[in-house]
């Protein structure tokens, strides 16, 4: 792994900044992304430009989200210390650890094989220690750990997806982008057993959330 050096620390200052200028306000959020080398997460390839507030490729046909996207759905998230957390998109693995590093217990689930792998070690290679990670179908959730304080899906859905809805608790949240080429940001509220309050906030892009388990390409 590459050294965290004072010009990345300098460049995520930097990131910080830029993310206070397009609005996000939630301290603890905006410390953890000035706390964490986002440059362990991309390709060496792209380690000059690991602190713009860009999406990157990270293989397999899915990116890293923007920095500006992983800090406006945290601090949607509302995340508290020891919070029981699904996170539906492992991808790269730096949300997870952005989630981990606000205290909260992270179960993150990825449907491409050799993503899970990757990230997996990754994560071990990093030592932090409250996130768990499975390969399974997100649209199912993780029905044997149910209920989530709050689940965090990372893929733009086309629907509400009402599985993971089921795996809140009561007063717990579900941040899910939802639309077809360009999403919406809905936050979920259970209420009670059988209510939900959606709130629809500004408009984003991700890579589809996409049902089934994709193994090794041969
Ligand atoms: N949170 C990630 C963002 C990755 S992009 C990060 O910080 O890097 C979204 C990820 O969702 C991709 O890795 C994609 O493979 C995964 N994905 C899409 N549909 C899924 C599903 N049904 N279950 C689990 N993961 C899914």
């Amino acid at each position: 792994m590459q050294a965290d050096e004072y010009r990345h620390k300098g460049a995520r200052r930097r990131l910080v900044e830029t993310l206070r200028r397009k609005g996000i306000k939630d301290e603890a959020v905006l410390a953890a992304i000035g706390a964490i080398p986002r440059h362990w997460f991309l390709d060496s390839a792209f380690e000059v430009q690991a602190y713009e507030d860009k999406a990157f490729p990270i293989g397999n046909e899915q990116t890293i989200s923007q920095p500006y996207t992983v800090a406006y759905q945290t601090a949607l998230l509302d995340v508290q210390k020891r919070e029981k957390i699904l996170e539906v998109g492992t991808g790269s693995g730096y949300q997870a650890v952005v989630l981990a590093a606000l205290g909260a217990r992270v179960f993150t689930v990825e449907r491409q094989e050799a993503l899970f792998h990757k990230t997996q070690q990754l994560i071990e290679r990093l030592k932090v220690t409250n996130i768990r990670c499975y390969l399974r179908d997100g649209y199912k959730g993780i029905a044997e750990l149910a209920p989530f304080d709050k689940i965090l899906v990372t893929a733009g859905a086309n629907s509400v997806p009402e599985q993971l809805q089921e795996q809140l608790r009561i007063g717990g949240k579900l941040v899910v982008p939802i639309g077809e080429k360009t999403q919406e940001m809905y936050c979920i509220e259970r209420l009670s057993e059988h209510e939900f309050e959606a709130k629809v906030f500004g408009k984003f892009q991700f890579v589809p959330f996409l049902e089934g388990l994709e193994r090794f390409k041969k």
